[in-house]
């Protein structure tokens, strides 16, 4: 940490600041651009959204008044080979242009894949803000980015990362790990869709399918099981319990069942509801009765199961700490080799025979955290692959749906690319 003065001495050393490519100006990379181009040695100088206003709000907050925008490579490369800021809405350039670092926000599994596979193949370091991709085709992507002698990171700020630094804190003082999770923010509303929030969305100048994606829990079930594949601890059940807790409750809640608690098996992930939100934890135990004394003496609780608790996460604001990691210390942030854990696809509604399917944040699916191996077994599509795929038979709502369930969309890259870590072996760990 403290990568201030290292940035700068970096910046000197080659003479300019980094240039990074951000792609997706939504509420994300807004708050993301406005960030990174405030730290020492890094420099926002093109900006990819499909939506050009996103991109002149997003300069005009950096004080760039003057950007370039266009779609012509030409044009792009001179421009940025003069020192110019730019903004495109073609997304599929970016591989190519004269850039450091790209930066991928557009929160889309299929265009985050083409965006990151393509830079990581430029030989391009990528930082996504996408965990949906990630729990779909990480294991590949940090391959290919390893074959490139590249980084590819999960972004720090989001609660996988945050709570996995919890876990990394609590492994390497000894203590053994009980659970680990977030506190979910918005209400559980497993059957809501883009029209059931919209109201709440005006209100907090939010895309509907966003918050969509929050409320019916793919999100909280997305970034679970990110947590998971990227500590190596299972969830605790297919779905997780996702018990109500509070801060001063949460050693007693995520404790086994011989104990008070809800948990069947130690050591696994799951969220809460209730005022944890926004906050990250890990409960821990230690098999030393002194430590346990000084940790109650500490005032961390009566024991034996303590609670370490980080009660924020500062989302796209802390993210550009995962691009000095990568540039400083040639570090990923967040990633995984394989997956213990995947995230399926539920029925919203009951779906018909033709029946297209949206995406994540939709009317159709949600999506639902499931252990790999019952995922497997079962046949369950991964959420990340289904967006566009048509429905073969009628399906009730509440439904995992299979891949007997659907065609899936043969132009995506997304499926290509699982198929690909799915026949190379990199998805399960053997
Ligand atoms: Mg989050």
């Amino acid at each position: 940490m403290a990568y201030s003065a290292r940035l700068k001495a970096h910046a000197d050393k080659l003479g300019r600041d980094v240039k990074i490519a951000l792609v997706g100006a939504g509420q994300m990379g807004h708050g993301f651009g406005c960030q990174v181009d405030r730290m020492p040695g890094l420099s926002v100088v093109l900006v990819i959204d499909i939506d050009p206003v996103r991109i002149t709000n997003l300069y005009k907050d950096l004080g760039v008044t003057d950007p370039v925008i266009s779609d012509d490579k030409a044009v792009i490369v001179e421009a940025l080979n003069a020192g110019k800021r730019v903004g495109s809405t073609k997304s599929d350039l970016v591989a190519e242009l004269p850039i450091d670092f790209v930066v991928e926000s557009t929160g889309v599994p299929e265009i985050g894949a083409q965006i990151t596979y393509s830079s990581l193949l430029a030989k391009k370091d990528v930082a996504v803000l996408n965990v949906e991709m990630d729990v779909t085709i990480g294991p590949l992507l940090h391959k290919t980015a390893v074959d490139n002698g590249v980084i590819y990171t999960v972004c720090h700020g989001d609660e996988p990362i945050e709570a996995k630094v919890l876990v990394d804190f609590a492994r390497d003082l000894n203590f053994e790990v009980i659970a680990a999770g977030k506190g979910k923010n918005n209400p559980f509303e497993p059957l809501s869709n883009p029209d059931t929030v919209r109201e709440r969305a005006t209100a907090k100048n939010m895309n509907p399918k966003m918050l969509c994606s929050f409320t019916d829990g793919s999100k909280t079930m997305t970034e679970m099981v990110a947590l998971s594949n990227t500590t190596g601890i299972p969830l605790s059940k297919r779905g997780m319990y996702g018990p109500a807790a509070t801060v001063k409750t949460l050693q007693n809640v995520f404790a086994p069942v011989e104990d008070g608690g809800i948990l069947e098996s130690k050591g696994v992930i799951d969220y809460c509801t209730g005022d944890v939100a926004p906050g990250v934890f890990v409960i821990v135990k230690s098999d030393s009765p002194y430590i346990n004394h000084e940790m109650t003496y500490l005032g961390m609780g009566a024991g034996p199961y303590f609670a370490l608790y980080r009660p924020y996460h500062l989302a796209s604001i802390e993210a550009p700490i995962s691009v000095a990691r990568a540039v400083v210390d040639r570090e990923s942030s967040l990633f995984a080799t394989h997956l213990i854990s995947e995230v399926v696809a539920m029925t919203k509604k009951h779906l018909k025979a033709g029946d297209k399917i949206d995406g994540i944040g939709g009317y159709t699916v949600r999506g639902y955290a499931d252990i790999a191996a019952d995922a497997r077994r079962d046949n369950l599509v991964p959420i990340g692959l289904i967006q566009n795929a048509i429905v073969k038979n009628d399906v009730p709502v509440g439904t995992l749906l299979t891949y007997d369930d659907v065609v899936l969309d043969s132009n995506s890259l997304i499926v290509r690319l699982r198929k690909e870590q799915d026949e190379a072996g990199l998805t399960y760990a053997n």
